[in-house]
């Protein structure tokens, strides 16, 4: 990793349940800050609320970090948009063209005006006395999965990155040591314009899907706290909760 060796220690696997759960696990049982895991196969790769995440060792990068921030969790709900700049910044850096970020938690191929999954970013948190561990899960399609999956996905190679996997997470871990230290001292405050200029859907129509309703409007992007902000027409409104999954009207 070069100039990367120190800031993370990177463990490779062959196989594991999910790299989040195996790092975890780690964690529990002291894991230091900068600890990755990167597995060819996951058995159970998950992705938000208790959704799966497809992966093969032909087709998948699929890798979780340790981090940890002091206090509580309060000011980190930006941080999966946060890990989206990375990625993105990532990916520009080894060639790629047209990648573009959907909140909260995804990054999009665009090719001629329809957007594909390329990657998703897991975030999970957890506080006690001491701080809080969040650990960031990421899963990248190096070529698009064959299986049928309810939205169109896409792969590196779609956006024109030919690098090699050990590249592409070297790229990445550049990315987020810099994101990650930002992120640290100024919060997502600090990364918001940068998130703006990836943004997917700016002032396009879109439609929110909650549990128990859908709200429609124009999608005016991200605001310092990593809320999204939709214009219905009659109102501002502002969106905090991860659970909710936002689509193009
Ligand atoms: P939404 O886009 O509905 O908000 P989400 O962000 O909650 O979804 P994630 O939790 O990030 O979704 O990812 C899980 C979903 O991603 C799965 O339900 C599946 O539809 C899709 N998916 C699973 N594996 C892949 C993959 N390798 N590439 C692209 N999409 C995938």
């Amino acid at each position: 990793l070069g100039p990367l060796a120190g800031r993370f220690d990177v463990d490779a696997l062959d196989e594991c349940d999910s790299t989040s759960s195996e790092l975890m696990r780690r964690a529990d049982r002291g894991a230091p800050a900068g600890t990755v895991i990167v597995a060819d196969r996951q058995s159970a790769g998950r992705g938000r609320r208790g959704r799966s995440w497809l992966s093969s060792p032909e087709s998948s990068l699929t890798f979780s970090v340790l981090w940890r921030f002091p206090g509580n969790a309060a000011g980190l709900s930006g941080l999966s948009l946060a890990v989206g700049v990375a990625l993105a910044r990532a990916l520009d850096s080894l060639g790629a063209t047209g990648v573009r970020l959907k909140w909260p938690n995804d990054v999009l191929l665009e090719v001629d005006g329809e957007f594909a999954k390329l990657a998703g970013i897991l975030i999970e948190l957890s506080s006690d006395r001491r701080g809080t561990q969040a650990i960031v899960g990421i899963g990248l399609n190096l070529s698009a999965p064959t299986e049928a999956l309810p939205q169109a996905v896409a792969g590196l190679a779609d956006a024109g990155v030919t690098a090699g996997r050990h590249d592409v997470l070297a790229a990445i871990l550049s990315e987020l040591a810099g994101v990650l230290d930002t992120f640290g001292e100024a919060g997502f405050a600090g990364l918001k314009a940068a998130w703006q200029g990836y943004h997917a859907w700016q002032d396009l129509p879109v439609h929110i899907l909650g549990e128990e309703q859908t709200l429609s409007g124009r999608c005016l992007g991200v605001d310092a706290d990593g809320s999204l902000l939709l214009d219905t027409g009659e109102r501002i409104e502002r969106i905090f909760s991860g659970d909710v999954s936002l689509r193009r009207a």
